[in-house]
């Protein structure tokens, strides 16, 4: 199966922002305080200052650089000026506990690592764990000076960190810094991200994103929002939001990269806000609300919705997970009859972000997650790798310029996940009907689901076999009140105790807040296993609905 409408072939482009002069308006925007924005050129200006700067600090090609922050109109300066500089970037959830940073920066080998001020102990905690010099850690705020973040704040530094405008070169020197044009095949190919992801097996790993990825999957959904008669017109006049976490492929895809290549502007707030989201979009007259399924239940649902003047709104997608369409119906309702239809998409941080999406011609009138984006072909096979008949449910597997170039140092995950000849193995279970259009109806991999993060089982079972009192371990995803959340089974080594809430607090203090055990403990006698070993999870999901979750 293939897009029906495939672009030619993806691009050679060089990503960094345009040479071609584009307005000079604000791009980036501080939702917090819409005076303070960066242009098109001010972005690559700074982006250019802060590769010279981090090359002058001894960054080499290749290198890591990580990046622990919420959201900043300066992320996407961070992202750009390292691929500038010819490193790669990596991006952690800004809600992480130092024990989940530390296995990040000790995966990623980063070199260098930026942190949010806030986070800054989280960050120390982090580095002395892996040895990090403390003259390679910086810290970041909103602000591009020094002195703009207090002489209080500077004090308390330990020594050696600095606050990272001293990463800025001087703008006279940055404005002449010449980055390697990545144009041919063997340039493009060159990783420039690393983005974490489970997949469909174990523990986080780096996804390694390509130049030609970015560029490729920007030019792929640009082809797909073209149908759209007045693309133009609507481009022209777009104005985004962003909330959602630009550590995360979704947002670093689609509002540090499309957007400015778009010349889109993007409204930057810090993290998730309910009623500050509904402020903003009122406040700057939001004409797109990229959405994913908990904030489209709390918009449905939430009164104070129907407080705000939402007349803006031209578009609303969702992805990241499952959503239904009554929820999305009734979202609707908040819109003049017809005016806003809920469209959804599916993608997946080993595809760069997005690989089936809407067609801005068509309604949605059901569970579809949209039809395949240009150049990318599909296929459904069943447990032993032989496509299913049509309308059939199978894996689904993707074969694209998307795709990722592979897992950071796993060369064997990678070829468990993408065959030698380029099929990415997605861990759905999906159908298509006769119009192409995609379903997903269920999850073959172990992966959960909270509110749109990851949550690898593979790493709680780990870290609940560090419990004193448990032999055996398994973690799967229940589904309560529409949510997806973590669920223990235990096996309790021979004359100990535990009781639910103890390894509930046993887990509290070792993860981020999305991973803890909220969908409960259970003990049994014995984990279900295969012969060759391998957990039962499915046995154990339907254990769970019967015993706790959502009919
Ligand atoms: P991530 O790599 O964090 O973007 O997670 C990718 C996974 O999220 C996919 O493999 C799906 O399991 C799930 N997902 C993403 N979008 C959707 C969607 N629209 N409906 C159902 N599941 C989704």
């Amino acid at each position: 199966m293939e897009h029906p409408h495939p672009t030619s072939r993806p691009p050679h482009l060089p990503l960094h922002l345009p040479q071609r002069p584009l307005p000079e308006k604000p791009l980036l925007i501080s939702a917090n305080d819409p005076t303070h924005y960066l242009t098109h050129s001010t972005y690559r200006l700074y982006s250019q200052r802060l590769a010279l700067g981090l090359q002058r600090a001894g960054l080499q090609p290749g290198d890591r650089v990580l990046l622990f922050s919420g959201n900043s109109i300066f992320f996407p300066v961070v992202l750009m000026g390292v691929i500038m500089a010819g490193g790669i970037f990596t991006g952690a959830n800004p809600g992480y506990v130092a024990r989940e940073l530390a296995y990040q920066l000790q995966d990623s080998g980063a070199t260098f690592l930026i942190t949010a001020e806030a986070s800054l102990a989280t960050a120390l905690e982090a580095a002395d764990a892996v040895g990090m010099r403390h003259d390679r850690i910086f810290v970041f705020n909103d602000n591009e000076t020094d002195e703009a973040s207090g002489p209080n704040v500077q004090q308390d530094r330990p020594k050696g960190v600095r606050h990272w405008s001293h990463l800025l070169a001087p703008a006279s020197s940055a404005r002449i810094f010449a980055w390697e044009a990545l144009t041919t095949p063997s340039q493009t190919s060159r990783t420039i991200a690393l983005n974490y992801s489970s997949g469909t097996t174990g523990p986080p790993k780096g996804v390694e994103i390509t130049h030609h990825n970015y560029v490729s999957n920007t030019a792929q959904t640009v082809a797909l929002a073209r149908l759209a008669p007045d693309f133009e017109a609507m481009n022209a006049r777009a104005r985004w939001l962003c909330f959602l976490p630009m550590y995360h492929a979704m947002a670093q895809t689609i509002f540090c990269v499309a957007a400015p290549l778009r010349g889109i502007p993007v409204y930057v707030m810090p993290k998730f806000d309910f009623l500050g989201m509904l402020e903003a979009v009122q406040k700057f007259r939001i004409t797109d609300l990229i959405l994913v399924p908990p904030v489209v239940v709390a918009l449905a649902k939430h009164p104070a919705a129907r407080k705000f003047d939402l007349s803006s709104v031209e578009r609303v997608g969702s992805g990241a997970a499952p959503l239904g369409r009554e929820v999305c119906e009734e979202l609707e309702r908040l819109w003049p009859p017809g005016k806003i239809n809920v469209k959804q998409g599916w993608g997946m941080t080993e595809g760069t972000c997005t690989v089936l999406s809407w067609n801005p011609e068509e309604r949605s009138e059901s569970f579809s997650v949209g039809e395949l984006v240009a150049n990318c072909e599909a296929r459904l096979v069943d447990d032993n790798g032989n496509e299913v008949g049509p309308g059939e449910r199978g894996e689904l597997w993707v074969r694209a310029p998307n795709v990722m170039k592979g897992y950071w140092k796993r060369p064997e995950a990678t070829r468990e996940t993408v065959t030698p000849d380029g099929w990415l193995k997605t861990g759905d279970i999906a159908y298509a009907d006769a119009q192409g259009k995609f379903f997903i109806v269920d999850r073959k991999k172990e992966l959960i689901k909270v509110k749109g993060n990851q949550v690898a089982p593979a790493e709680l079972e780990a870290l609940l076999l560090e419990h004193p009192a448990v032999a055996d371990a398994a973690v799967i995803g229940v589904t309560i009140n529409g949510e997806e959340l973590p669920r223990a089974y235990i096996v309790l080594k021979q004359g100990t105790q535990a009781t639910e809430k103890e390894i509930q607090d046993f887990m509290k203090g070792k993860v981020s807040r999305t991973k803890r055990l909220d969908g409960g403990v259970r003990f049994v006698d014995v984990i279900p296993k295969n012969p060759s070993g391998k957990i039962l999870r499915k046995m154990l999901r339907e254990q769970a609905k019967a015993e706790v979750g959502d009919s």
